[in-house]
């Protein structure tokens, strides 16, 4: 019997963010608000980057958004023009900030 108080507080599911680039107008918003996660490359395109801080290229790549950045990260997706930052969790794929969330 008992309880397992470890299963408190346990926070909240892990997020992770993709860019669109096939959308991405370059305009740099996402990588002034977040410059941990989000970079212009040389093409002018925004990729995400890893926690070590690579430019993750390859379509559709995802990294995770670290808590203390989750809301640069969101305000990105909201005044992203291209709307094209997709955040999801990562458990299921599921959209919780973007154009594709509900
Ligand atoms: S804010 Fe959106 S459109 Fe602008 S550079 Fe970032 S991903 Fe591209």
């Amino acid at each position: 019997m008992g309880h397992d108080a470890r299963t408190v507080g346990e926070g909240q599911d892990p997020l992770e963010v993709w860019i669109d680039q096939d959308l991405c107008t370059g305009d740099g918003i996402c990588a002034q608000y977040a410059p941990e996660v989000f970079e212009l490359d040389i093409d002018g395109l925004a990729y995400v980057k890893s926690g070590d801080d690579e430019l993750l290229q390859a379509p559709g790549a995802t990294t995770p958004v670290p808590l203390p950045l989750l809301r640069d990260v969101v305000d990105s997706a909201k005044e992203c023009p291209g709307d094209c930052i997709h955040v999801r969790r990562v458990s299921d794929k599921v959209e919780v900030y973007g154009p594709d969330a509900e």
